[in-house]
């Protein structure tokens, strides 16, 4: 029959009749398609596979027993017209081919008529409903992405196919996105889909960081800048940086802390309010009023929780204050009137927890107080620590070298606010440093006397990991650590140049008032390095001995090759520091999944690389003094960028620790630091980890703080 009805059509006098039964079936198909009913069936039919009369009926919606015939009546002509069979064996229905061709150009015209109806609407991010138009895509992906326009138009037309197969779709502007972004991945164009990305959150993590503890806890503020931070961190981490600094920071070979605001803010700002006319802000926070002058001690007094308040949001890490604390104490007529104002301009100056340190400086005697005064601050500092939970007001005391004799008189009360959990910070020669011993100005450069300077140095390079690395090799060792510092400090002078546009363009009101966008404002980049010891005593196996020499070889190596790059990046202010950040912990996790639990970890049992450099008080009163002390000192002047050497006297009496404090206060910066826990329930603090419950309300609650 096949073969006959072919002979048939390709013979000519027969043609013309064939034509015509043809396009009569075209017309009785077109006729079939008329109903939506029928359409209905074919896509069950399509959809399920072989259908019984029953279920077909059912699945059609034919439920009554009065639509039967209706039923029946629909079935017949899609039989007839051979787009529907039956089985006569099965007793079941199928979609022919045919059948299938149908469904399909009804889909097509549905389609079709959408298009051209414009009945496809979009909701957009900006709260709006508006008529899909492809155009807009197009133009998305020539301007955001740069995408050129032959593309483009492949692009958006295969976008396009795709989402009118979605049909039922709730079409939203991120759903576009995401099939654009995936037609790009499809054709190859990775660093076009990167352009076009959207940065927010997973829904998920939204819904899990709203049921969370810890992220609640700092209220709506603590919510926000999380949600902030991470999508900036984003940003930061796969649209801005270089991709072998990403790498690096991936693979744990360096650390970028403060992701989140790394590429806005700088992490330390030294401001010098002793000459200022006050701030005046000229339009650039409207909400605030002209902060007066600073002469006296009530206009400090109002002053200071503005001024606290407004630097808070422009540093990651911490903000220097000079000259606030003389202004303060001149005019107050006793020392129990500086204690308690002192105490109470800190009390309501408090920010965040996890907004920067703010560190108040006293220079003695340059800032013109006698002992008494000073000693009477100290005692008004201690009180505002001991009534905070977690302390973020640091004070930072420097003495001349004609100083030292007033610092010995101040022993007693240095002692007290250190044992309370105070941030406080001893150096010499009026060198102004902020709590973490980053210097205001990289020694050796120009910058000292400015009146506001910003340190970038929140990119630490992991130095165990290099150690590992270099197969017990210094020479290498250096060698690498060489390398790396130059891509690192590159990447942070491109910070720098961003960050100083932020700051002419208003992102830091307080600091361009006072430094007046930068012309009398200083900068200086800085890389951080982190496990100095380990990576030098443990890991390339060297000696108590020989190990000190060494260590100062390699971090001369670093200063060394730090200027030389710095210079060549136009970078006057460039250097190195040893200081804490979150490196530490992250580096020493990271290591120890790579190479297996970490022993020299395992040995001081603890979770964290080594920062900046700790001497333990019990060690230094046994006789250790003469060694940890040269060294620090040694280091100290090596590194030009930073340097904290910290006293642990955790478990020191009063009169040992403050013997210690003593033994090491000659050092040109020294941290003097306790360990102590927060019941997160009451909010008071004991000592140490000495039990599980809170002394005071009984809580389990409780988070470790190192001050
Ligand atoms: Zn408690």
């Amino acid at each position: 029959m096949e073969q006959m009805s072919y002979d048939l059509q390709s013979s000519g006098p027969l043609k013309g009749g064939v034509l015509e039964s043809a396009s009569k079936r075209v017309r009785m198909i077109f006729s079939v398609m008329a109903s939506p009913n029928r359409i209905d069936i074919l896509r069950i039919l399509n959809t399920k596979g072989p259908l019984t009369y029953s279920e077909l009926k059912a699945l059609a919606g034919f439920k009554s027993k009065k639509e039967s015939g209706k039923f029946a009546y629909h079935l017949r002509k899609l039989l007839r017209q051979l787009l529907v069979a039956l089985n006569k064996a099965e007793r079941r229905y199928t979609i022919t081919n045919l059948g299938k061709l149908v469904l399909s150009l009804a889909r097509q015209i549905e389609e079709r008529s959408i298009i051209e109806s414009g009945k496809m609407y979009v909701r957009t991010s900006r709260h709006t409903i508006e008529e899909f138009n492809s155009h807009k895509i197009i133009q998305s992906l020539v301007r955001e992405a740069n995408l050129p326009l032959e593309q483009a138009h492949k692009i958006t037309e295969e976008v396009e196919n795709k989402i009118y197969k979605f049909q039922t779709a709730y079409l939203t502007s991120s759903l576009i996105r995401e099939t654009v972004n995936s037609v790009l991945i499809e054709h190859g164009h990775e660093e076009y889909r990167n352009k076009l990305a959207c940065l927010g959150l997973p829904s998920s993590d939204i819904v899990e960081m709203l049921s969370s503890d810890e992220a609640t806890r700092n209220g709506i503020d603590g919510i926000m800048s999380r949600t902030a931070s991470s999508v900036f961190s984003k940003y930061l981490i796969f649209n801005t940086l270089p991709k072998d600094i990403t790498d690096m920071h991936l693979a744990g070979e360096i650390n970028i802390s403060n992701s989140g605001v790394w590429g806005l803010l700088p992490d330390t700002v030294f401001l010098d309010l002793a000459e200022l006319e006050g701030l005046d802000l000229q339009g650039r926070l409207l909400s605030v009023a002209r902060l007066p002058a600073i002469k006296s001690p009530d206009d400090v007094a109002a002053a200071l929780p503005v001024l606290i308040s407004l630097l808070s949001r422009e540093a990651s890490t911490e903000v220097v204050l000079e000259g606030v604390v003389p202004a303060l104490v001149k005019s107050s007529s006793t020392q129990d009137d500086i204690v308690s104002r002192f105490a109470r301009a800190l009390a309501t100056s408090s920010g965040a927890p996890s907004s920067p340190v703010i560190t108040t400086t006293i220079a003695v005697p340059a800032d013109g107080l006698d002992v008494k005064q000073v000693n009477a601050l100290l005692d008004g500092y201690r009180k505002y620590v001991d009534a905070t939970p977690v302390p973020r007001i640091g004070l930072a005391l420097s003495y001349s070298s004609n100083g030292n004799r007033m610092m010995k008189d101040s022993l007693d009360h240095v002692t007290a606010a250190v044992r309370s959990g105070g941030i406080i910070s001893i150096g010499n020669n009026n060198n102004v440093r902020a709590s973490s011993g980053i210097r205001k100005s990289v020694s050796g450069s120009s910058n000292k006397g400015a009146a506001a300077a910003m340190a970038l140095h929140s990119l630490s390079i992991n130095l165990p990991r290099l150690a590992y690395e270099s197969n017990k090799d210094e020479t290498y060792f250096r060698a690498k650590l060489a390398l790396m510092i130059k891509p690192s400090l590159a990447t942070m002078a491109m910070r720098k140049k961003t960050i100083v546009d932020y700051v002419k363009k208003g992102l830091m009101p307080a600091f361009a008032s006072t430094s007046q966008s930068m012309q009398r404002g200083t900068s200086s980049i800085m890389i951080n390095l982190t496990g100095t010891k380990e990576s030098v005593y443990s890991i390339l196996g060297h000696d108590a001995s020989g190990g000190s020499e060494i260590l100062q070889k390699v971090l001369r190596t670093a200063a060394e090759v730090a200027a030389a790059q710095g210079n060549q990046l136009g970078e006057e202010a460039a250097g190195i520091a040893m200081v804490s950040d979150d490196s530490g912990v992250r580096f020493a996790g990271l290591d120890s999944e790579k190479y297996g639990k970490v022993s020299l970890l395992q040995l001081q049992n603890t979770t964290s690389y080594s920062q900046g450099m700790t001497i333990n008080g019990r060690q230094l009163l046994l006789g250790g003094k003469a060694a940890a002390v040269h060294e620090c000192a040694a280091i100290d002047r090596l590194l030009n960028g930073g340097f904290a050497a910290g006293l642990d006297v955790t478990d020191l009496s009063a009169t040992e620790a403050r013997s210690a404090i003593e033994a090491a206060a000659e050092l040109p910066f020294l941290r003097p630091r306790i360990r102590a826990v927060v019941c997160t329930t009451c909010g008071r603090r004991s000592k140490a980890a000495t039990a599980d419950k809170c002394e005071f309300c009984k809580s389990q609650h409780s988070m470790p703080i190192y001050s």
